[in-house]
Order: structure tokens, then sequence, then C-alpha cells
């Protein structure tokens, strides 16, 4: 199977016709070939999307909303297809990629087919100086957007939507790891009539490809969701370009648990925010916080529910927990188990990996649980990005909030308790750009999102994107 650039709305060989292996992680093996492109073809890409832009950027919003709409709606008619492509580039349950990753991919482009309707801007009149401002909100030209293996379609979707919806043409680059989704959304936007050049898809390594796509001097903003060494790295090349960023990176989000929370939907929930796709989400609960009155029950409790999680073949409906992405993650994520005893810490389940049936040379990890006695360790302090969670006690309020905000990350964070007061406190305390109440990855596409310190700059989501997405001018009138 050999995947094609996406230009112009043709599906095209990258020009120096080099190509790269793509994987099917659960079977560890190579299934197909993606173009290597390299900054040519990014320029091409470029041409195509800097020709379609005043075009796109006049046609009336009705307009565009309705072919976002077409887009949502055929990602909806193809929601098998899609989630089984999805599954077998990414190594994700099939389930997982057929609930979470397509519904949500359509839902990215439908939430912006609607609010580009509704996006308005601000006025001011100047009181006693007979004046009137007003803003104009205009495309920014073209932009580009990088993103990362995790969610593939989801997070490559959640830039391109409010991109095109607030009239701008896009050059985006999906991860090297996972690019079969993508390269099937060229195929949908045809098929919902996107006009040519509107969307750009290159394929290729980050150091070539997304590289070239940030240091092009005539790409306006980068849009980067991905590693927090990538975004500074990015960041050090745009900035002296002055291009617009937004750089939602890595996290090491602590999951606080009091003792006067709901038990079983606590636990439940830690279950699924520890490990869900293979616990490779940004967003998971990777340290898990403990109040001393119930450490010993939830340890207990905890590992019984996961040790019934199911190790599997992806493609199975039965499977919880699938294979990781690579060969080269499964084994940063397993040297991080390896130095846990160096550390201080204590397997309480897992650890190994997994030989899955018919599927021998598959990257299959088991849920990992650590117990460890101090933050000050790589295994608190680092992102692993896989399903590895360490789990510490701590007696007093101020100590939980002190080792949640005591590592450089802030992306989210979650608290289980029916304490009001103290709900408040650690909402406004935590260092994270998301704080969840007794739930987790609950999302409404209206809300700001993005992370605090280390974990990013800018956020995405509703009128957050389409801000960022367009130039705010102020235009002032002056009337007699
Ligand atoms: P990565 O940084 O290696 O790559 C992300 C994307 O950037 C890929 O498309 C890659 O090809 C590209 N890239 C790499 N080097 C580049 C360069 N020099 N210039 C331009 N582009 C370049 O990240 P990854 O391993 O694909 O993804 C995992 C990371 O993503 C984790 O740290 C995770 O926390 C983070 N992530 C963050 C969020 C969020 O919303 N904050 C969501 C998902 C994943």
């Amino acid at each position: 199977m050999k995947i094609k650039n996406y230009i112009n709305g043709e599906f095209v060989n990258s020009i120096s016709n080099n190509w790269l292996d793509n994987y099917n992680p659960s079977l560890g093996e190579v299934y197909g070939e993606i173009p290597n492109s390299d900054s040519k073809d990014v320029e091409k890409a470029y041409q195509a999307a800097v020709k379609a832009f005043s075009k796109w950027s006049n046609t009336t919003l009705e307009e565009r909303s309705i072919i976002l709409s077409n887009i949502a709606n055929l990602i909806l008619e193809k929601l098998d297809d899609l989630a089984s492509a999805e599954s077998k580039d990414n190594g994700k349950p099939v389930s997982l990629a057929m609930q979470v990753d397509i519904p949500r991919a359509a839902s990215n482009f439908q939430f912006f087919a609607n609010a580009i309707t509704q996006f308005a801007s601000e006025s001011h009149e100047s009181v006693g100086l007979d004046a009137v401002n007003f803003t104009l909100r205009q495309p920014l030209g073209v932009v580009g957007c990088i993103s990362p293996w995790n969610l593939p379609l989801y997070l490559f979707t959640w830039k391109i939507a409010p991109a095109i919806a607030a009239g701008n043409c896009v050059v985006a680059k999906p991860s090297e790891v996972t690019p079969m989704t993508a390269f099937l959304l060229g195929k949908i936007c045809n098929e919902a009539g996107l006009p040519n050049g509107v969307l750009n898809i290159v394929h290729g390594l980050g150091t070539t490809t997304g590289q070239a796509i940030v240091e092009h001097p005539y790409i306006k903003a980068i849009s980067f969701t991905g590693g927090t060494k990538t975004g500074a790295h990015i960041a050090r090349i745009a900035a002296p370009m002055f291009k617009k960023l937004s750089l939602e990176l890595g996290g090491k989000n602590p999951n606080i648990i009091f003792s006067d929370c709901d038990y079983n939907k606590m636990l439940e929930t830690t279950v699924r925010s520890s490990f869900a796709n293979q616990g490779q989400i940004c967003l998971c609960g990777s340290r898990i916080l403990v109040e001393e009155s119930i450490f010993e029950k939830f340890k207990k409790d905890f590992v019984q529910k996961v040790s019934q999680l199911k190790v599997g073949n992806p493609s199975e409906k039965s499977t919880d927990i699938g294979a990781l992405v690579s060969q080269q993650h499964l084994e940063k994520v397993k040297s991080y188990i390896d130095i846990a005893e160096q550390e201080g810490g204590k397997i309480l389940y897992g650890g190994n990996r997994v030989e899955v049936m018919n599927c021998k040379n598959g990257y299959y990890l088991q849920p990992t649980i650590i117990e460890v006695s101090n933050n000050n360790c790589k295994l608190n302090q680092e992102e692993i990005f896989g399903p590895v969670v360490t789990i510490m006690s701590f007696k007093t309020d101020e100590e939980a909030l002190w080792l949640a905000n005591d590592v450089k990350y802030g992306l989210s964070s979650t608290i289980w308790t029916n304490n009001l007061n103290r709900t408040m406190q650690f909402s406004k305390q935590l260092q994270t750009g998301i704080v969840w109440v007794n739930t987790w990855m609950l999302r409404d596409l209206r809300t700001p999102f993005g992370g605090a310190k280390e974990s990013g700059v800018g956020r995405e989501g509703g009128l957050e994107a389409l801000c960022f997405f367009t130039e705010p001018k102020n235009v002032c009138i002056k009337y007699n």
C-alpha cells in the first residue's frame, strides 16, 4: 500500500520519489510506504495553498460551513473503514477508534462548521471622541498544522477544521508513524467538495518535512501538537520569523484521589485515565496521588481491576489494551520500567512484554503500576507516554497540591472529591490548563484546550482556535 501526498486536490508521489516504511505495530511488520517528502514538496504544497487562498477566504461562511459539514458526514459514513485503518496503523483497539477517535474527527469538522457561522468580532464606541472602532478578523493566509501519532485523525482534524473554517489554506503533516487516516481524509475532502489547494497534506519525517513547514518564510502560523522538546525546537526556528505559534506539548498529569470521593466511579475512571489508548494520551493521569486513609484499599482494588484488562490484538473487539505504536516507543517505555527498582519504586502489577497469539512480533506491554515514595524521581518527573502509572500516598491537601504541581509540565489534572471548598481551592491552585473534577476526558469543544508550564503555549478549541487562525485588525472610523 503506497500512501501519497495530497497536493492541490491530487494524490502525488514526493518529487524525489523516496519512500519510508509504514508499520503495523500489532504485528511488528511493514505494511506500506509513505512519501519521504522534503522542502520541495512543502514548497509545492505551499504554492497550491497560496493559489487557493484568495478564493477560499472570500467564500461565504455558509458555503464553508456546508463543506465542513459534508466532510463530517463522510467521516461518519466511513466510520468502520477509518476505525480499522486507524487501529492497524497505530495499534489502538478498534473499539476505541470506533467510539472515540473517528467520531471525534467528525465532531471537529461539525463543530467548526457551526462555530464559524457564529464567530463575531467586537466593536468599541469611543464616547466623546465621535469615533467608532470595529475589529476585523481576517484569515492569516497559509498556515501549517503538524500533529502526533497518538490520536492521529482526531488531532489532525482538530487543527485543520478551525484553520479552514476561518478561511485559511493549510499545509499539514501527520505523524510519519501514523499517516494512513490523514491520507484517507484527502479522499474525503475531494468527495466533500473542498476546493483544490485549501488543504494540502505532505507526508514525511519531522526533521525534514515538518521542519520545512516551520522554516517556510511565508507560512504564517504553526499549530503543533507533539513532544515538549520538539515544541521548543520549533519555537526557536519560528520566533525570529514572528510566526504565530500554538504549541500543545507533553504532560505528566496528576490524578488526585481523596477519601470522600465516589469510590467506585473513581476506580472505574482511574483505570481508563491510566491505560486508555495504552496510556498514550497526553491527558492520561500518569501520577496517581491517593489520600493515605484509603491508600492500601485503593492499591488492592486498582491492581485487581487492572489485572482484568485484556492485552491483545487491537482488531479484536474484546481487546482493552492494544499494541504500543512502535518498537522504538516500546523500548523507551520499557526503559522506565527497568529503572523502577533503582529509583526505589515497587512494581505492583505488570512490567513485562506480552506475546499475543498470532501477533508475536507486535509491540505489546502489560499495563504497569509502580508504587513510588518520592516525587523527585524520573518515573514521576518525566513523561513516559505508555501504559505505566505511578502511585503515591499523601496526608494533607497541602501535600497533595504540592506534589501535583511539583513537575515541569502543566497540561491537565483530575481531582476526586465531594468537598466543594477543596474543589475550588484546587481548581484555583493547580498549575494546569485543564482541571477535571470527578471525571476525566469529558470534552466540550467550546472550552479552551491547552497546557501551562512546559505543556505548551496557546489554547485550541472553540473561540480560541478561531482567534488563533485569524488576525485581528482594529478599524477606527471618525465621524462628525
Ligand atoms: P513528536 O514531537 O516527536 O512529533 C510530533 C509531530 O511533529 C510529528 O508529526 C513529527 O513528525 C513532527 N516533528 C518532529 N520533529 C519536527 C521538527 N523538527 N520540525 C517540525 N515537525 C517535527 O511527538 P510524538 O512522539 O509524535 O507525540 C507524542 C508527544 O505528543 C507526547 O509528548 C505527547 O504528550 C504529545 N501530545 C500532546 C498533546 C496535547 O494536546 N498537549 C496531545 C497529544 C500528544
